[in-house]
């Protein structure tokens, strides 16, 4: 076994692991394209383009020379007084992609904390227009925000990894989303109850990503709006998993001709290649916190905020979505994936197969033994993580159609038995 591995192992804590019974991770030497080669040689087609980051492959080449040109002027400046152009410039370029108004945007390290600002955002607001008592949220069961204290009070109470902590979290009122009758009466109901307590509406628009791939229509979208304006209720599109690209267009929002009053970003914004997050808000918002009291500004400031390297990374991805057909890509990737997974839907125990834009999903009764199924997908070639009860595949959009052809046919043997 690789030295630092071993001597590592009994100091590293690993993310959503049973540490007891854990298997070793698997040492990896480099990375490339869509391939993870590791340290015993082997390599594997990376079917999940790390949690959803990589959208143009590991190492690509001009993420690479902008991040290096810029490790050689400035790394790293704090953003409390001080200036740099690959944020400024990002924060131009965001604005540019927003629905009109949308032009704030605020830095942060990772996704949970950019949830986190949103929701401050929402109920500051309110409270500098001398509106206390707005603090909770309406939020979504099958839905995942982030694991700090914060954004795991808005994930889904019972299916979200953090049932432990309900007695602790601050209390929201979760609402099954509206995509039928009785849930759109159910989400009527819930509302004209709660929306006195309310500060907004947040939701991972068209999928919820991490509470298990699921897909709702537009339609939702535009309901949901149509709601926070009546109630005079901020909403917030939670785009961390759907933004550049993922769900076929390059925002999800932009499928359901919906503006939100806040929208969150992270993963794919730097290309995967350094931690970074956004979170833009409407100018009325942002109106609200100009005042001559300083109690009114916004509090919040990571030390790492707008990292110099990141916004170097995300400038140079944005430059990728400019350069190439991204999206066209995502719709050669969308068919590919419903064409290679349909036959899945004729196997045991398969419940389900969807696909939307670069997300393929096989959904089972039931993933008796995850750690036994990624053991077999590894034992294919391939490295995608099963979890609850699917097994999904997010590729870069860079991926060769072989490649994609190698991990849907890996699902689908590794589904077999
Ligand atoms: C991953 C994710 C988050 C949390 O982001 P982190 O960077 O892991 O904190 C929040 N919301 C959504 C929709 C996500 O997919």
């Amino acid at each position: 076994m690789t030295a630092w591995l071993s001597e590592g192992w009994d100091h590293v804590w690993l993310p959503y692991a049973q540490m007891q019974t854990s298997p070793l991770p698997l040492p990896v030497l480099r990375t490339e394209g869509s391939r993870i080669h590791l340290a015993d040689g082997r390599i594997l087609i990376d079917g999940i383009a790390s949690w959803w980051t990589a959208c143009h492959g590991y190492n690509h080449p001009h993420i690479q020379q902008a991040v290096a040109a810029q490790l050689a002027r400035l790394p790293h400046v704090m953003f409390g007084g001080l200036a740099h152009e690959p944020a400024y410039r990002l924060a131009s370029r965001l604005a540019a992609l927003m629905p009109a108004g949308l032009e704030r945007v605020f830095f942060t390290d990772s996704g949970s904390v950019a949830v986190e600002v949103a929701m401050k955002i929402a109920i500051q607001a309110r409270l500098n227009r001398g509106q206390g008592g707005r603090t909770q949220f309406l939020a979504f069961q099958g839905g995942y925000h982030g694991d700090t204290i914060g954004t795991m009070a808005v994930c889904d109470p019972e299916e979200g990894m953090h049932s432990l902590f309900a007695g602790l979290l601050p209390r929201h009122v979760i609402a099954a989303l509206p995509v039928d009758q009785a849930s759109i009466a159910a989400f009527h109901a819930t509302l004209e109850q709660h929306h006195r307590a309310l500060a907004g509406i947040i939701v991972e628009p068209l999928v919820q990503g991490a509470g298990g791939m699921k897909f709702h229509p537009p339609e939702t979208l535009l309901l949901l709006r149509k709601a926070a304006d009546h109630y005079g209720l901020s909403l917030i599109f939670d785009e961390i998993f759907t933004g550049f690209g993922r769900t076929g267009s390059l925002f999800a929002f932009q499928q359901a001709g919906v503006a939100p009053d806040i929208i969150t970003l992270s993963k794919a914004l730097s290309g995967g290649f350094l931690p970074i997050a956004a979170t833009i808000a409407s100018r009325e918002l942002f109106d609200a916190f100009l005042s001559d009291n300083p109690a009114d500004a916004l509090m919040h400031g990571p030390t790492y905020m707008a990292n110099a390297l990141a916004c170097a990374a995300a400038n140079a991805s944005l430059d990728l979505f400019e350069t190439n057909d991204r999206l066209g890509a995502v719709s050669t990737i969308a068919a590919q994936l419903r064409a290679g997974l349909e036959p899945c839907r004729a196997l045991p125990h398969v419940v389900d197969v969807r696909v939307r834009g670069g997300i393929g999903v096989v959904q089972l009764d039931r993933i008796a033994d995850p750690q036994a199924l990624r053991q077999k997908l590894i034992g294919q070639g391939v490295w995608v993580r099963p979890f609850r009860d699917i097994v999904y595949l997010t590729p870069a959009f860079t991926i060769e159609p072989a490649d994609l052809t190698r991990l849907t046919d890996a699902v689908a043997a590794a589904l077999q038995d």
